[in-house]
């Protein structure tokens, strides 16, 4: 692969720089307009700004109905209700999973997320099919984006028989990331669920990503257990819990005490800025040293009609749920969707400077707190050094 030459870029702190990618890693910084040509390939910017890779941190590409002709949401009251709403729905598709996860990866790339961690189903009735789909997904786009899985167990971990088992060989067969559901409000055994979830993950050196929607001291309780297993198996940096809708919830002093809980197991707080639920408060969370990062969750599935897979939107919206207007909260939101989101999936060398991996994205903004607001087309999205999409478009989609 030949070398690109990214001239008069804008860095997100302002000053105009000239890169030389190679590797898959970003070889050299200089000045602007300084870097000769030596046969590599040229990209003026312009003076266009530049920014890491974004990250996906949460999303289901196995749910989508993308590539579906529109279905009315099914309504369904509780947790229970809404997954078995789901099994019927997906019962009637005819567009395999492959195919409508494809068509969503397509265009999430499209709009820059190269770093994408995805929960993938796996029950009793769906076996490790999703996984097995999504493994190939990977393994296709792997010149495009680092997609991290995840065996998610949608249908409990305690409630269905053979669970377990086939989180066991998801990890196995290669997932990165063993998921969890409400270990109390689903299984109603936050021992039993955690035992298996995390023995599977110290047995096969994997991490840890929990949904956690259960609400108040309940999920605040459940957080801090998940922070002590995170300790005592010296999993720091490589747990998270989703949603965490709790944390949004409880009073001041069992807040302080569960973001020092979360921060000392290293456990990463992931939030989709939900729209009818409570939020954790992001800046006290990053504030206490806890890493808060972001996700789509449901995009035009059963759960959720809405969603674009846009992660600068997604900054947008966690800016928008939170209150934030000063330039740095709007810094926060963004770094939950680059550097934040980095540190909760465990890729580390990152970031633009010498020696990093190139993922960067090319944007049509004088800087970060408008690049939110304005949410403009992606002019370059760049992945380990190669381009991957140009104003909005694939380039050579596989
Ligand atoms: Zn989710």
């Amino acid at each position: 692969m030949t070398d690109l030459i990214l001239r008069h870029a804008r860095l997100p702190h302002g000053a105009q720089a000239d890169l030389r990618l190679s590797g898959g890693r970003i070889a050299q910084i200089a000045g602007a307009g300084t870097l000769a040509g030596d046969g590599a390939t040229i990209e003026d910017l312009g003076g266009k700004l530049l920014v890491p890779g974004l990250v996906e941190g949460h999303i289901h590409l196995d749910k989508t109905l993308v590539g579906v002709p529109w279905m009315p949401h099914l309504p369904g009251a509780s947790i229970a209700d809404r997954i078995a709403a789901e099994k019927r729905l997906r019962h009637g598709l005819s567009v395999p999973v492959a195919q409508r996860a494809e068509a969503l990866l397509a265009r999430i790339v499209a709009l820059g997320s190269v770093n994408v961690r995805c929960h993938v189903d796996v029950d009793d009735e769906l076996g490790l099919g999703g996984v097995e789909a999504l493994l190939g997904l990977r393994e296709r786009w792997r010149d495009r984006v680092t997609l991290q899985l995840v065996a998610f167990p949608q249908s409990g971990v305690l409630r269905q028989r053979r669970v377990a088992e086939l989180l066991e060989e998801a990890a196995r067969q290669g997932v990165e990331v063993i998921g969890g559901l409400d270990p109390a409000g689903y299984d109603g055994d936050i021992k039993g669920q955690l035992d298996i979830v995390f023995g599977i993950a110290e047995r096969h050196g994997r991490m840890v990503d929990i949904h956690l929607h259960d609400p108040g001291e309940l999920g605040a309780f459940q957080l801090r257990r998940i922070a002590e297993r995170s300790a005592a198996a010296g999993l720091q940096g490589r747990v998270a819990a989703s949603h965490a809708f709790a944390l949004g919830e409880v009073g001041r002093a069992s807040f302080e005490a569960t973001a020092a809980a979360l921060r000392d197991g290293g456990v990463a707080v992931m939030t989709a800025a939900p729209g009818a639920a409570p939020m954790p408060p992001v800046a006290a969370l990053n504030d206490a040293g806890v890493t808060v990062f972001a996700g789509s969750d449901n995009i035009r599935d059963a759960w959720s009609p809405l969603g674009n897979g846009d992660m600068l939107d997604r900054a947008r919206l966690i800016a928008w749920r939170q209150g934030f207007a000063a330039d740095e909260e709007l810094w926060l939101a963004f770094a939950m969707t680059t550097e934040h989101g980095l540190r909760a999936l465990g890729l580390d060398g990152h970031g633009i400077r010498e020696g990093a991996a190139a993922d960067l994205v090319v944007l049509p903004s004088p800087h970060v707190p408008q690049a939110i607001a304005d949410c403009p087309p992606r002019s370059l999205v760049v992945k380990a050094g190669r381009i991957v999409a140009r104003d909005g478009a694939l380039t050579d989609p596989p």
